[in-house]
């Protein structure tokens, strides 16, 4: 670009050829709190929404040290091996908070960043898990548009974030190591039912054995859990993110649920409802945002939640007078 800054069609022009710096500088402007480059963002989305939508979408979770960026290196190298181009994203509501992000440097992913087929984006930073999921999922879009076929969105698992992953991607990932006090403890159960496969990983040296124990527990674990409405059963496997051992494995089970899931059209019915759910996510915060943000309404707020310490106002009445007063104005 000889100009400094790309106009919207020009973005969606390069990106559609598949220039990755296009991309990186059209995820800027999503990620931007400015509102002239939020109209160019929402142009440029716009733009390339019918180019997207054409990949798959994998979700991967685990708590620190369990071997994201290991796995998700190892991982992305078998898939670029295969002639896939990927591209990792992140929801790390965490990095905005602490100013640390929990999911750590993505230069780690040392061979990956230097893959000509892969393309990797750090977490977006927001003041809430919402703003972050909500700049991740358009930046999914872009991808695609980009040419991009198969899209990683990493995630810790903890805190909310997890959630909100499942809610953009088509497949879920729970990554676990064994060993790590009682396989079944500690987990939060909702994790466990979002997914729609657990991976043992460092099942290597001296943990083979204990990994193998642990996959035996985690699936019978999984057999406790309703059925899923994609007619898929959850499966667990191991795997060396380190020897990059048990990785083909890993990608052979998500083929096979994608093989189900579009024949049973389950795939095509969770992606429009996932539409819909962001649609509204988006409203939900927006009025959240705006209604916060409102000069007027911030000082009434703050007289308001006295009265309400006070017992003056109970917070109900509060509450109404404060949203009537929103919509009138
Ligand atoms: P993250 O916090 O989940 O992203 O985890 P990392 O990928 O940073 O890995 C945490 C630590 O575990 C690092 O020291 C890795 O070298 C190590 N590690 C990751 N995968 C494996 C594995 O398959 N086997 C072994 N033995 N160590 C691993």
């Amino acid at each position: 670009f000889r100009r400094k800054q790309p106009t919207a069609q020009e973005l969606i022009e390069a990106i559609l050829k598949g220039d990755k710096i296009a991309l990186s500088r059209a995820i800027t402007l999503i990620e931007s709190t400015n509102p002239e480059h939020l109209e160019r963002a929402n142009e440029v989305i716009q733009g390339c929404l019918p180019y997207a939508n054409k990949s798959v979408r994998i979700g991967i979770t685990g708590v620190p040290g369990v071997g994201k960026s290991t796995f998700i290196e190892a991982f992305g190298k078998y898939l670029t091996s295969l002639g896939k181009k990927v591209a990792v994203l992140a929801v790390d509501p965490s990095s905005s908070i602490s100013h640390g992000s929990i999911l750590g440097d993505k230069t780690r992913m040392e061979e990956l960043v230097k893959d000509e087929n892969a393309y990797i984006r750090p977490s977006a930073s927001g003041d809430s898990l919402g703003g972050v999921a909500r700049k991740t999922r358009e930046s999914i879009m872009l991808c695609e548009a980009c040419g991009f076929d198969t899209i990683i969105i990493e995630t810790v698992g903890v805190g909310q974030s997890e959630t909100a992953v499942h809610s953009m991607v088509d497949f879920f990932l729970l990554l676990k190591i064994a060993g790590a006090g009682d396989e079944l403890q500690g987990i939060k159960r909702g994790i466990m039912e979002m997914a729609d496969t657990i991976v043992i990983n460092k099942a290597d040296g001296d943990n083979i054995a204990k990994a193998k124990l642990a996959k035996t527990e985690f699936n019978r674990a999984l057999h406790l859990f309703p059925a899923k409405n994609s007619g898929w059963i959850p499966k667990v496997t191991t795997c060396s993110a380190f020897e990059k051992t048990g990785i083909d494995k890993v990608w052979e089970i998500i083929a096979e649920y994608f093989e189900l899931t579009k024949e049973n059209n389950y795939f095509e019915q969770k992606r429009k409802e996932q539409n819909q759910y962001w649609m509204l996510e988006t409203i939900n915060e927006q009025l959240k945002n705006r209604f916060y943000s409102h000069p007027e309404i911030m000082s009434l707020l703050e007289q308001n939640k006295k009265a309400v310490q006070n017992n003056e106002l109970s917070p109900f009445a509060a509450a109404q007078m404060l949203l009537e007063k929103y919509f009138n104005f």
